[in-house]
């Protein structure tokens, strides 16, 4: 039914279209049959009153967040979309679900494929935004190759594809620029490809993070707070961002903010190690991808018992036990690599431990 060619009474659903993406452009078009219905059941939808706040406050918990209607319609709008057009909730899940994937909050999806976007603007007139961007794991385009682009603020919801196709037509204006080797752009796709993969075959959604070697690339991308070292990744491959959250945050909100406010470049970097660490990538091509690229060189001449001492240095004791529990699938990993990795996770902990327990004991500190 959504496949079919655009009639009068229902726009036609772009290919991997998200829901929101799919509602908001046939509402702007006048496409759908009760539209004016559909416009103010979308309002409501994507600006809840309970939800609202001034410009330039920011959220201060990552917890308070907005329902993810992009995947999780409510259940107005499903009575309306079921009463106007006989769409059950199973059709809907079935066409904009998530499959499986692990995607970012709602209110940090603004990763974006500039060609992508050009093709949709061409073939259906507006703005068309992709499921496949939305996942945690995302930073390339896998139907054109190109990192995804962002917009430099992030908008409110109700507002990013304007936000977006503003963003894009003047970077179109100004020129791309690009400098990325086709060896990093292809090694990056293939971890891509196969985290998701894992985690939306393998897990199905199962695990915390969706597959437990996503909680690796969590670490990798970990958040940098007022109180908290950012991960590698962030920290190697990206600017220095300023915080917008003063509150000190768990290890698993920062984890997951890491996530949220990553950019492509320092996801490929997380990418690129997970990669290697798990045998995706072998060590000789990591190390000609090194070449091209000098600031992933810096993280590997590191051993990786080295690098996985360093993922954990801003993590408490308390913190490091949870995050070995929800790696307890790796316990028998053996990877030669991974397992060194491994290793440097669980000494670092070990030696502040004896070191704290030299202290409760009355011994001198080692
Ligand atoms: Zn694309």
């Amino acid at each position: 039914m959504f496949d079919e060619p655009s009639t009068k009474s229902m726009p036609k659903v772009a290919y991997d279209e998200t829901l929101l993406s799919w509602m908001t452009r046939g509402v702007r078009q006048g496409k759908f049959l009760n539209n004016h219905l559909l416009a103010r059941a979308l309002e409501d939808l994507v600006l809840p009153v309970q939800y609202w706040r001034p410009r330039g406050f920011e959220i201060q918990s990552p917890e308070a967040t907005l329902p993810d209607m992009e995947f999780e319609p409510g259940e107005n709008l499903l009575k309306l979309l079921s009463n106007t057009y006989e769409l059950s909730k199973t059709a809907i899940n079935q066409r904009f679900g998530s499959n499986g994937h692990w995607n970012t909050s709602i209110e940090y999806r603004t990763l974006y494929c500039r060609v992508c976007f050009d093709e949709a603007l061409t073939t259906t007139g507006g703005v068309v935004w992709k499921r496949s961007w939305c996942r945690a794991t995302a930073a390339y385009c896998c139907l054109h190759g190109v990192p995804l682009s962002q917009p430099l603020t992030r908008p409110e919801v109700i507002q990013r594809l304007d936000h977006v196709l503003l963003h894009h037509v003047r970077v179109k204006y100004d020129g791309y620029e690009e400098h990325v080797s086709r060896l990093c752009r292809n090694l990056t796709l293939r971890v891509q490809c196969w985290l998701q993969d894992v985690e939306c075959n393998r897990w199905g959604g199962v695990h915390i993070f969706g597959s437990p070697y996503n909680l690796i690339y969590a670490i990798l991308l970990s958040r940098r707070t007022v109180h908290a070292r950012g991960g590698l990744a962030t920290t190697s491959f990206g600017q220095k961002k300023i915080s917008c959250h003063r509150s000190r945050l768990s290890f698993f909100q920062r984890l997951t903010q890491g996530i949220c406010e990553s950019d492509a470049v320092q996801r490929s970097g997380a990418l690129l190690i997970v990669g290697w660490l798990f045998g995706r990538i072998s060590t000789s091509e990591i190390e000609k991808a090194a070449i091209m690229e000098p600031r992933l060189g810096r993280l590997i001449t590191m051993s990786p018992k080295t690098l996985g001492r360093e993922a954990v240095v801003a993590v408490n004791n308390q913190e490091h036990y949870s995050m070995l529990e929800l790696l307890s699938y790796f316990h028998n990993c053996d990877h030669p690599v991974f397992s060194d990795f491994f290793q440097g996770l669980c000494s670092y902990s070990f030696a502040r431990k004896s070191r704290s327990y030299a202290h409760r004991d009355g011994n001198a500190a080692v």
